[in-house]
């Protein structure tokens, strides 16, 4: 009985994408295919991308076998160039399960995107949940119109700042949403300040070596001021209802680097203003460093990670540090009374393997951790899997670990309210 499970989705050699009714639509989670009944899918949200995946062929479920098999040529016309296809998700949207598919031999890495699984019935379906209500990031929220017009007054008014400068490159040529958002005078603005990181992230969004997919930013080439940062936090905070700003922006690398100066940034900014929750972005690498900011007066902090557990860890952040900074970095906050959130990028049949789930209990357990932001990992899964190198037992499912954490569950870096 296959009536509940949604058809098989693909892409003929023109990039034309649609449904074959005749296959079921699988998901993948680790190594493992799994058929999709409708209750794992949720309708594609808006803002989604969907991608044609080059040298991949689809896989479903044959409705009459229960076969997992491979779609080899076009069902319709019998033309042999079949593709698989892929959603790319908008943010406050959380991964349950990867597009299904068979790589041949010369197919190129995937760029440094989520892959998540999508199907049909009586419309696009996705394997995804909604885990953050604001609409922070929603793509109606964005108007171009009131972009163009916020950054002509942000230069007029501060034209020699040249984070202004730097930040309006990322609005018109990244479509940033954090400095579009900046901008348009709402939600959490953006402050990059440091252009070397003490990782090298496998999948880093700032800086990729040439013979892999690019990165979707440029890194900061230079170090703003102090006062430089201080003005546009300022201008932001007093200009918007329940503002966050945040260091730690995906055209930078690590902020830590350059913690002096975020402590001078913050002093100034606290000296004018209780208003707004100052947030960090960051690989908590150095955990004294994170004890000053906090002095200083840092009111949360979020801690990117891939997994708790060190192997995993290591494989991908591949750190110039020891993996037990995050720890402390977090019980430094912690024992100042400060916000700290987990920026977990979620991959199906990792994230939810049994040994990675019991870990992040018993970190967030340990660190006291309040938040954690289920974020997607964006990066080929063939790529990821052969770089943990790890034979993981199939996961518990990601929806299932997101329901059994206690703590605040989200997307974004929340406002905590007025110090
Ligand atoms: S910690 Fe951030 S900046 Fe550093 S390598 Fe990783 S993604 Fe890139």
């Amino acid at each position: 009985m296959t009536d509940n499970m949604p058809d098989l989705v693909f892409a003929d050699c023109n990039g034309n994408i649609m449904e074959f009714p005749g296959l079921a639509m699988v998901g993948r989670s680790g190594d493992y295919f799994l058929p999709m009944t409708a209750r794992e899918t949720m309708a594609l949200p808006e803002g989604s991308q969907l991608y044609v995946l080059p040298g991949r062929q689809p896989v479903g479920m044959d409705r009459e076998t229960g076969e997992v098999v491979t779609l080899t040529e076009n069902p319709y016309d019998g033309s042999s160039a079949v593709y698989a296809v892929a959603v790319f998700l908008p943010a406050a949207h959380t991964q349950t399960y990867l597009a299904a598919w068979k790589k041949n031999e010369c197919a190129p890495e995937l760029p440094l995107f989520a892959y998540t699984s999508v199907g049909w019935k009586e419309g696009f379906v996705t394997t995804a949940m909604r885990t953050d209500a604001s609409n922070r990031q929603d793509p109606d929220m964005f108007h171009m119109d009131l972009v163009r017009e916020g950054i002509r007054k942000w230069k007029s008014d501060l034209g020699s700042n040249r984070l202004v400068e730097h930040l309006s490159h990322c609005a018109l040529t990244y479509g940033c949403p954090a400095a579009l958002n900046l901008f348009q005078g709402r939600e959490e603005g953006p402050l990059p300040t440091s252009p070397s990181c003490n990782a090298s992230c496998v999948g880093c969004i700032s800086k990729q070596p040439c013979d892999r997919p690019p990165s979707p930013q440029n890194r900061i080439t230079f170090v703003p001021s102090p006062e430089e940062i201080a003005e546009v936090a300022l201008r932001h905070i007093v200009s918007v209802e329940n503002p966050v700003v945040s260091f730690g922006q995906g055209c930078e690398g690590e902020p830590l680097m350059v913690s002096d100066v975020i402590r001078d940034a913050i002093s100034l900014i606290r000296k004018k203003t209780t208003e707004g929750t100052i947030n960090l972005n960051t690989n908590a690498s150095l955990p004294s460093k994170v004890a000053e900011l906090a002095d200083a007066g840092l009111d949360s902090m979020r801690i990117s990670m891939n997994s708790p557990r060190k192997k995993t860890y290591d494989a991908y952040f591949r750190p110039s540090y020891g993996f037990d900074a995050l720890m402390k970095s977090a019980l430094e906050m912690k024992s100042r009374g400060r916000f700290v959130s987990l920026n977990l990028f979620v991959f199906p049949g990792v994230t939810d393997a049994p040994k990675e789930a019991e870990a992040l209990h018993g970190f967030i357990e340990e660190a006291g951790v309040d938040m954690v932001q289920w974020r997607n990992l964006n990066l080929d899964p063939d790529v990821y899997l052969d770089m943990i190198g790890q034979q993981l037992p199939s996961g518990i499912g990601i929806r299932r670990l997101i329901e059994g954490v206690s703590v605040r569950r989200g997307y974004f870096n929340p406002y905590l309210g007025r110090k």
